[in-house]
C-alpha cells in the first residue's frame, strides 16, 4: 500500500505580487510528486487562482472567509490590485482579523487527515502570526518572500528602525545594515518617506515584521551565490534559518494577459541582428508619467535602437483604457517607428520570457521588480534600471554596486528625467563601451550562477536545490 503524501499548506497575503510567487512555489512543489498542496486565500483570489491553474494541477484551493466591508473596504475587495492605495492599510489591518478562520482551517484540515497535521505551513511576509497555530497542531512553519535578500532587507530595517534620518541630511546609512552604504531620500518609497512611526503602515509592519522571529525558518526567491549581503542580513538579524531557493519563477504566462502573441515577438526578434535590441517594461502594475513617457519615446529615436516596448498607459490614465499612441507619444513617434521597422509597441503585455531569451535582446530597461531581475539575468541580459517603488530601489542598488550588471537612469514615477540622459545609458550599455562590455560579462557570470543553484545531478546539487533539500528536511524532523 503506497503511503500518504504529506500535505503543505500555503497561504500568501492578498496582493498579486505575494500570489504569483506562491502559486509558482506551490507549482515547483507539486511536481516533485511527494507532496499534496492546500492553498489558502479568501474568495476572491482563489475564484483568480482557479483559473491560472494548469488543468493538470491537483493543487487543492481553500477559501478562508473574509467580508471586506467589515473593515472599511469596497465590497468584493480582496486584493491590493483592485482597492486604492490609501485603504491599503485596511487590508493590511483585516488580513490580522483572518487569525481564528484560519485557526479553524487547520484544525479542519488536521481532522479530515484522521488527527495528523501538515507537514509544513507556509504563509506570506505579514502572517507571522500564524507560526503559532501551525506549532499549537505540530507542524512546522515557514515564511516565504517572493522577493530578493538584499532590497527586502533594506526594506525590512528601515520600517524597523524609524525615524530612519536627520531631517537636515538627505543621505543617511541603516543602524543594522551598514554594508548597504548611505541611502538618499530618493530611495525611499512613498510611504516609507512619510513614515513616522504612528501612520498605519509604520504601525502595521512594525508589528508584523518582528514576528518572522517565531517562524521555523525564511523562505527566499533569491540565489546564495548572487545575495550574499542580503542572507547575511537575515541570518544575523532574525537567527532563524534562511534558505535561498530562487529563482521560483511562473514558467508561462496565462494566454489572457499576452498583448501580443510569443510568435510574432519572436518573429520580429529573429529579423534583429544578435544583442542589438532593447526590452523596455515597468512590470505588471507600475506605469510612468505622461512627460517620462515622451522623454523616453524621443530617447528612443534618438538612440538609433532597436526596441520593443511594453507601454502602460500613463499615470492618471484608465489601466483599462485602448492604446492611445496618439496622446501618449511625441507627433508621428508610432508612424516613424512602424516605418523603420527599429520599434515594437505592445500594448500592457508582452511574453517577458520569451523576449529576455532571445538572442537579439541585448538589454532591459526595467523597474528592477525582483521577478524582472532574476528573468533578466537568467538569461545573462545586463540592465537600465528605473525603480518606482517598494524594495526596487534596492534592487537596483545590489545590482549596480555590489553585482555591476545594471546603471540606474530615472528614480521614481515623477521624478524629472530627460531623453539625453536616457540616451546616454542606453549607449554605455549597448554601444560595446568598456563598461558595458563589463556588465554584459557580468550578467553572464551571473547566469552562471543561476544556473549552477539550481543544477540537480546526482552527486552534484546547486545551492538552491540543497537550501530546499534542507528546508523539506527540517520540515520532515
Ligand atoms: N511580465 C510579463 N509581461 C509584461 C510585464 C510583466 O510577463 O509585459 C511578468 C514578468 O515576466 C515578471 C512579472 O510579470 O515575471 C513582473 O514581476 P516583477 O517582480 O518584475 O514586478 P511587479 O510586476 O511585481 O512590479
Amino acid at each position: 500500500m503506497s503511503q500518504a503524501k504529506e500535505n503543505i499548506v500555503m497561504f500568501p497575503f492578498m496582493a498579486q505580487g505575494h500570489i504569483i510567487p506562491f502559486l509558482a512555489l506551490a507549482l515547483q512543489l507539486e511536481q516533485t510528486k511527494n507532496y499534496t498542496i492546500t492553498f489558502v486565500n479568501t474568495s476572491l483570489n482563489i475564484k483568480k487562482l482557479r483559473s491560472s491553474l494548469p488543468a493538470d494541477s491537483s493543487i487543492r484551493l481553500v477559501e478562508i472567509p473574509f467580508n471586506s466591508s467589515d473593515y472599511g473596504l469596497p465590497p468584493h475587495t480582496e486584493n491590493t490590485d483592485s482597492i486604492p492605495y490609501h485603504l491599503v492599510p485596511n487590508l493590511f489591518h483585516a488580513s490580522l482579523a483572518l487569525k481564528p478562520s484560519f485557526k479553524k482551517l487547520i484544525a479542519d484540515l488536521v481532522k479530515e487527515q484522521n488527527g495528523h497535521p501538515p507537514l509544513c505551513i507556509i504563509t506570506g511576509i505579514f502572517f507571522g502570526w500564524c507560526a503559532e497555530i501551525a506549532h499549537q497542531f505540530g507542524a512546522f512553519h515557514a515564511i516565504f518572500f517572493g522577493g530578493g535578500g538584499f532590497g527586502f532587507a533594506c526594506y525590512y530595517s528601515l520600517w524597523l528602525n524609524l525615524p530612519h534620518r536627520d531631517i537636515n541630511s538627505d543621505e543617511f546609512t541603516l543602524p543594522d545594515f551598514p554594508e548597504v552604504g548611505a541611502i538618499h531620500v530618493t530611495q525611499l518609497a512613498d510611504h516609507l518617506r512619510e513614515a513616522n512611526g504612528s501612520d498605519p503602515f509604520s504601525v502595521f509592519l512594525q508589528r508584523v515584521l518582528p514576528e518572522w522571529s517565531n517562524a521555523d525558518g525564511i523562505l527566499l526567491n533569491t540565489v546564495e551565490e548572487l545575495d550574499k549581503l542580503g542572507l547575511m542580513y537575515f541570518r544575523r538579524e532574525i537567527c532563524r534559518p534562511i534558505w535561498p531557493i530562487g529563482p521560483v519563477l511562473l514558467s508561462k504566462r496565462s494566454q489572457d494577459q499576452i498583448g501580443i502573441t510569443s510568435e510574432l515577438c519572436k518573429n520580429w526578434l529573429n529579423t534583429k541582428p544578435v544583442n542589438s535590441v532593447l526590452y523596455i517594461s515597468f512590470g505588471s502594475q507600475n506605469t510612468i508619467s505622461a512627460s517620462q513617457m515622451m522623454e523616453l519615446a524621443m530617447a528612443l529615436e534618438a538612440s538609433g535602437k532597436n526596441f520593443i516596448w511594453v507601454v502602460r498607459p500613463p499615470i492618471g490614465f484608465d489601466i483599462n483604457l485602448e492604446f492611445r499612441a496618439k496622446d501618449w507619444f511625441p507627433e508621428g513617434f508610432e508612424e516613424r517607428i512602424k516605418d523603420s521597422k527599429r520599434g515594437l509597441l505592445v500594448h500592457k503585455w508582452a511574453p517577458q520570457l520569451e523576449i529576455l531569451s532571445h538572442k537579439s535582446v541585448s538589454a532591459f530597461l526595467s523597474h528592477c521588480g525582483w521577478n524582472s531581475v532574476l528573468e533578466s539575468l537568467s538569461y545573462g541580459v545586463p540592465l537600465i534600471g528605473w525603480p518606482m517603488a517598494a524594495e526596487q530601489f534596492y534592487n537596483v542598488k545590489l545590482l549596480e554596486e555590489k553585482i555591476g550588471v545594471c546603471v540606474e537612469v530615472a528614480r521614481g514615477k515623477i521624478c524629472e528625467v530627460s531623453h539625453e540622459d536616457i540616451v546616454k545609458k542606453i549607449e554605455l550599455v549597448m554601444n560595446g563601451t568598456d563598461k558595458g562590455v563589463e556588465m554584459r560579462k557580468k550578467a553572464c557570470g551571473a547566469k552562471d550562477m543561476i544556473k549552477d543553484a539550481v543544477k540537480c545531478e546526482k552527486d552534484l546539487k546547486g545551492s538552491s536545490v540543497r537550501a530546499m533539500d534542507e528546508f523539506l528536511n527540517a520540515a520532515l524532523a
